[in-house]
């Protein structure tokens, strides 16, 4: 996502919450909980279903998983900018993280965490 056009999303968003007064409710807190209800909101729907069933959605599920996706970049957005933190610069920096955390040679075809690998 280009970084102006994540920032057009940043201020449609923050226009909607000055104009509902609900900036008083966007406390770092309130928006991580809110996050992670709609985190939550998106696993009911693959919740019980068999790996392929969860690789080929009705495109009326998909569509339902698209807006549960959809709320949970909103709410981290609201995040990034009540904690003035450029979203983008921290997923760059935290993929280079992991580029070097899990070298391709390494762990190619092997799902554990870094932690449990034994050097
Ligand atoms: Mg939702």
């Amino acid at each position: 996502m280009p970084k102006d056009r994540l920032e057009r999303l940043n201020q449609r968003l923050l226009r909607f919450a000055r104009e509902r007064d609900w900036e008083q409710f966007h406390s770092p807190k309130n928006l991580a909980m809110a996050l992670a209800g709609e985190c939550g909101e998106l696993l009911e729907h693959f919740q019980w279903l068999s790996e392929e069933q969860s690789a080929s959605l009705a495109p009326e599920k998909k569509k339902e998983v698209a807006f549960e996706m959809a709320d949970i970049l909103i709410y981290l957005i609201r995040l990034s900018e009540r904690l003035n933190l450029d979203l983008l610069d921290a997923v760059e920096a935290k993929i280079a993280i992991n580029e070097q955390r899990y070298p391709a040679h390494r762990v190619r075809g092997d799902a554990r965490r870094a932690s449990e690998y034994e050097d």
